[in-house]
């Protein structure tokens, strides 16, 4: 396992949507282990969700786990999860605005309306088509993580940049 290079934003690839990957390479050891990867770099850098873009890949993966939470006391733990090829099916017209940061954009936070609610499809690493539900904090990751899939970031959903914050400047005066 390695801990990969994250793109930060201004580099191309983070704006380009990524290419879906091929059902049968999921099971190949380049892909296999680019997973692994994603996931000790997440870990590495105390993420709670990682897109292949933002470690120069540009396929459709992304990695997602929360070991503990304090924001979302009430949400719990979100075990490791891997969605290749993930689709929005559906999502809560209900939006809850919250603050988001992420690795590609260093030391800021912002705050961003999000679905509360949403029902997803995706490949796991074993290359099962799966269906699921998501709320809250990981119905937001997952869509966080979609939007670096088709080339996005989080300040592109941001309403308004008012709420922008240095990293130091949020937890001084916007954390709870
Ligand atoms: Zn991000």
């Amino acid at each position: 396992m390695a801990i990969l290079k994250v793109s930060r934003l201004g580099h191309p690839v983070l704006r380009k949507p990524a290419a879906p990957v091929a059902k049968e390479t999921i099971s190949s050891p380049d892909l296999q282990r680019l997973l692994d990867d994603m996931v000790e770099t997440m870990r590495e850098y105390d993420g709670v969700g990682l897109a292949a873009p933002q470690v120069h890949v540009s396929k459709q993966i992304a990695v997602i786990e929360v070991e503990e939470n304090r924001r979302y006391p009430g949400e719990g733990p979100i075990p490791l999860t891997v969605l290749i090829n993930p689709r929005i099916l559906s999502s809560s017209k209900r939006q809850i605005e919250d603050w988001e940061g992420c690795l590609s954009v260093d030391e800021l936070r912002g705050r961003v309306p999000r679905a509360d609610a949403l029902e997803v499809e995706a490949y796991t690493r074993k290359g099962e088509k799966v269906r699921f539900e998501a709320h809250g904090f990981f119905a937001r990751i997952i869509q966080h993580e979609c939007d670096h899939l088709a080339g996005k970031v989080f300040l592109d959903r941001m309403p308004t940049l008012q709420s922008l914050s240095h990293l130091k400047e949020f937890i001084r005066y916007h954390q709870d």
